[in-house]
């Protein structure tokens, strides 16, 4: 079985399921992200800023969460996230619709991209159900 040195803590473990953090690692980040969420369901519409403080977790991860797609931001709020490719404003993920349609096209012609199933207005930020 394959070894590993978690890059986070430095102890040795074995990668399960292609995991590049040790399980203890992983379940801290899931608690860290836990918070945010909890947080966020109660204060809709939070600040960047204003959620790291209460939670204490980097407005970097924060943002990490955003470009994975497990938070997003509400429309409006310009200049917060934005395209890897072209810059223009996104609300989640890494790419806007139209680049990442590029981009699945690129990977493969089966693949549908998602469609953004949100026009909800008043909230900064909220969470995007799995
Ligand atoms: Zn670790
Ligand atoms: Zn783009």
């Amino acid at each position: 079985m394959a070894i590993k040195n978690c890059p986070k803590c430095k102890k040795i473990f074995s990668p399960v399921g292609g995991s590049v953090i040790c399980p203890e690692c992983v379940k801290a980040e899931e608690e860290e992200f836990e918070k945010v969420r909890t947080y966020l369901r109660d204060n809709r519409g939070a600040d960047i800023n204003v959620v790291s403080d209460e939670t204490g977790v980097s407005t970097k991860k924060i943002l990490k969460y955003l470009r994975e797609g497990r938070l997003e931001v509400s429309e409006g709020i310009a200049d917060f996230l934005k395209c890897e490719k072209c810059g223009v404003p996104i609300r989640s993920g890494q790419y806007c619709r139209a680049c990442s349609e590029k981009v699945s096209k690129n990977l493969s012609s089966v693949l549908v991209v998602k469609e953004e199933n949100s026009n909800k207005s008043g909230a900064k930020m909220h969470i995007r159900r799995k």
